[in-house]
């Protein structure tokens, strides 16, 4: 972690930029590569980490804008297979003003356009960029990758770690690079849950899935909540449709080699938690505090499972 501090940036690269939603979406989304040959994170990221993007400028106080941390799309061998070419999944953040704070107008309703967001969609091929990290250190996958299975829990961008996971564990390095000769496809169960407002949000979606179509160890589950299901029901959230369709993750959320990651949205983890804990399929991968023990899952209010529910070292969570 921190080969380079956000206090000293390096400038890496921009390789390629393309959207990387479905057709037309109403958010874009920008799949973005970045050459960090010759820096010191060259060779040294891991997939699941983050790493930072420095804008140029300053801010509303005169000060340089502080770093914002992007998760890595990338497997660990990089786009290229050598570590020397890293992705993220970049959403601009673009949104109608809202009162921040008391000394904010509330009749302000002018565009908000996020600063580092809309810096890093709007890089093209061969613009430098100022980059820190890597950062992150929980993340990750395990040291021995089949000697676990795995349920992968996404929102969003939240999909952005599992993109270089599922290239990892089932793509591999490009034929002819270094990391090629030593790469193995796992014989583990991988199950991806992600979810987005609109089928147009779907991030990555061709790619996952063309890797589930060529690997049965691979399910991929796309789910949206703002249209109806192909089957007539109404649109539901990642936790519901876990729950909707437990049959298929009962045997995998049961079994001690299981590890579960969840990444996206904060507050995400509140409706995974509480379905997990009401159908007591909980334990191994969170820690509920006695306090809680008389309380049903479905009561558990948002401040209860932060401060009281604790993911133990089998379920990972990165929320932002
Ligand atoms: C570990 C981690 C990983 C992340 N990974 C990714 C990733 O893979 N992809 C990704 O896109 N993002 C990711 N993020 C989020 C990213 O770091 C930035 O927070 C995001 O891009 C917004 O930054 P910005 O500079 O564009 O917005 P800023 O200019 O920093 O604006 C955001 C701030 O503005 C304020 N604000 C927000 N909306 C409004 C509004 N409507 N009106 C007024 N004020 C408002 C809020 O205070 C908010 O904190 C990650 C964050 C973390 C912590």
């Amino acid at each position: 972690m921190h080969a380079v501090l956000p206090t000293a940036p390096v400038t890496a690269k921009v390789v390629q930029s393309r959207l990387c939603t479905k057709g037309k979406s109403a958010s874009y989304v920008r799949h973005v590569c970045v050459d960090v040959s010759g820096t010191p994170l060259e060779g040294v990221w891991q997939a699941g980490q983050s790493f930072g993007v420095v804008p140029p400028g300053t801010d509303a106080n005169g000060k340089p804008h502080k770093v914002r941390l992007y998760s890595i799309a990338s497997p660990t061998y990089g786009e290229d297979g050598d570590g020397k070419v890293l992705s993220t999944t970049c959403k601009r953040l673009l949104a109608e003003r809202e009162p921040q704070g008391e000394k904010d107008d509330p009749a302000d309703h002018r565009l908000f356009v996020g600063v580092c967001s809309n810096h890093v969609c709007d890089l093209r091929e061969g613009d430098p960029v100022a980059v820190a990290g890597p950062n992150g250190k929980r993340f990750l996958l395990p040291a021995d990758r089949d000697a676990h299975d795995y349920l992968f829990l996404a929102t969003g961008t939240g999909v952005a770690p599992f993109r270089g996971f599922v290239h990892e564990l089932f793509v591999g390095p490009p034929a002819g690079s270094r990391a090629r000769a030593a790469w193995r496809p796992t014989r583990s169960t991988v199950h991806l849950v992600m979810g987005t407002p609109y089928s147009s949000d779907l991030i990555y979606d061709e790619f996952f899935r063309e890797v589930a179509a060529a690997n049965p160890g691979f399910r991929y589950h796309p789910v949206v909540s703002r249209e109806a299901r192909p089957d007539g029901g109404k649109g539901e959230y990642v936790h519901h449709y876990v729950d909707r369709t437990l049959p298929q993750f009962e045997s995998l959320l049961r079994s001690e080699r299981t590890l579960i990651y969840v990444c996206g949205l904060a507050g995400m983890q509140v409706g995974i938690f509480q379905a997990l804990a009401a159908r007591n399929l909980h334990g191994g991968f969170l820690d509920v505090h006695a306090d809680l023990a008389s309380v049903p899952a479905a009561e558990w209010t948002t401040e209860q499972v932060k401060r009281r529910v604790h993911a133990t070292r089998r379920c990972m969570l990165e929320v932002y």
